[in-house]
């Protein structure tokens, strides 16, 4: 049994604190009120090796592993809680390990590199108006006419809108569309790299708008819409009919840096709140860490911080155990229940995190300049939704540990 990080993961983690202090810390509050990641530090970025970490570098990634993925994903939520940075960066990292892993080999050649770079993103295109949880209810079409395929449907709380369309080369998704009969749900989807801009060209039919959201501003939540989108057979990823479970991999793969990026923000609140009840005297000179009523709750946090950090680096060692070293004998599906219990716990924790920072700070939390809420509006989008809500958590672990037959809904 070893708990610690290797030698070179520490001076990993180490190289990527010291660029994230001077390139994103003192900025990430500018980047929520501005609603705009500068493109300078996107580049940047993607110089530093914070994207496509598990592809592999013929591909224009970075031949790295989940673990790496991990502590890059932790650590840029650390410097930017508001998360909107460090859901690029995951996004960026989970999803062109979908495409790399199921996508032919003009696919990968054409979206890998740029998104390599951080002059591209891929990023996922899943929820629909009805309802984001059932997937195989997933009602755009993708119907086939020759060597093209024609969608039609809506999009909606899609991330990287306004980052696709306006600030980088090329702007894709994992496209998720029924090619079949809506009564053969999952097995009847199919997933499509949909290019929404390259260069500026931006394909007839599509249209896109920005949501008006309450926080995590930095990144674009926003709608896509497609009336007659001509899209040619060529971006189809792997086989028509399995992009569900091409999807549902490529969740269980995000959850683990949704899960990282939920610790790095709470590890920020932690520092915070710490800082403050230390400071902060009452009742002639006391810290108000003095009363157990504002540092049992601190205490609380580190242990919950702890828990879920164990979980989410034990997922990722998971994922790497799978797809990178191969171990035989070990398959895709026995990362779910440590990918679902690791963003369960992380983002609990977050939340946990957040409103306990609330609290110490009080008053001095409702203002932005302290930033203390422009952090629990950015993690509250977890809570919310985003990789699947946490009921849907709750589900494929009752799912794992139950059996499927008997937890059926
Ligand atoms: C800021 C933000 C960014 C996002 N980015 C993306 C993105 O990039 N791409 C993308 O595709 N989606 C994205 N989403 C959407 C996200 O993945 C969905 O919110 C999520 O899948 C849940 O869907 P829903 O919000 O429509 O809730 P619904 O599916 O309508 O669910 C409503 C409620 O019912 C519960 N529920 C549903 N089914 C069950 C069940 N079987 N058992 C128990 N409870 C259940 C859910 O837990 C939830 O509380 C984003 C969301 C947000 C808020």
């Amino acid at each position: 049994m070893d708990f610690s990080f290797t030698e070179d993961q520490k001076l990993f983690r180490e190289a990527v604190k010291e660029f994230l202090e001077k390139e994103l810390a003192p900025k990430w509050d500018k980047i929520d009120e501005e609603h705009w990641i500068p493109t300078e530090t996107i580049h940047k970025m993607g110089e530093q090796g914070f994207f496509a970490i598990p592809v592999p570098e013929e591909y224009g990634g970075q031949g790295g592993d989940f673990t790496s993925a991990a502590i890059v994903v932790e650590e840029v939520a650390y410097h930017d809680p508001s998360v909107a940075v460090a859901v690029f960066t995951l996004l960026n990292n989970a999803w062109p390990f979908i495409l790399y892993r199921y996508g032919s080999e003009d696919l990968k050649q054409e979206i890998l590199p740029l998104v390599g770079k951080g002059r591209g993103f891929f990023g996922i295109a899943s929820t629909e108006p009805h309802g984001g949880s059932d997937v195989a209810g997933t009602r755009t079409k993708a119907v086939k006419e020759g060597d093209y395929y024609v969608i039609n449907g809506e999009k909606i709380f899609i991330s990287g809108v306004r980052e696709s369309m306006k600030q980088l080369d090329l702007g894709s998704w994992f496209l998720i569309a029924r090619t079949g009969p809506e009564e053969a749900r999952h097995k009847a989807i199919s997933a499509i790299a949909f290019i929404g801009n390259k260069n500026g060209k931006v394909p007839e039919g599509f249209e896109y708008s920005i949501l008006n959201t309450i926080g995590r501003h930095g990144i674009s939540t926003g709608m896509l819409t497609f009336k007659d989108v001509k899209v040619p057979t060529r971006y189809l990823i792997g086989e028509e009919n399995r992009g569900f479970y091409y999807a549902m991999e490529g969740f269980t793969l995000a959850r683990i840096l949704v899960a990282a990026a939920n610790i790095g923000a709470a590890r920020w609140a932690l520092e915070r709140m710490v800082e403050w009840a230390r400071t902060r005297e009452l009742f002639g000179g006391r810290p108000i860490s003095s009363f157990q009523g504002v540092s049992f709750p601190i205490a609380e946090v580190a242990m919950e911080l702890e828990a879920a950090r164990l979980l989410v680096y034990e997922a990722a060692w998971m994922a790497d155990r799978i797809y990178i070293k191969k171990e035989p004998g070990l398959k895709p599906k026995d990362l779910n229940f440590y990918s679902a219990s690791a963003k369960l716990k992380a983002v609990e924790t977050g939340f946990k995190a957040f409103k306990t920072l609330m609290l110490t700070y009080a008053a001095n939390s409702y203002v932005k300049e302290t930033n203390v809420a422009r952090g629990f509006l950015g993690q509250l989008s977890y809570v919310v939704g985003a990789e699947g809500a946490q009921n849907i958590m709750r589900y494929i672990i009752a799912r794992e540990v139950i059996g499927k037959e008997y937890v059926k809904g």
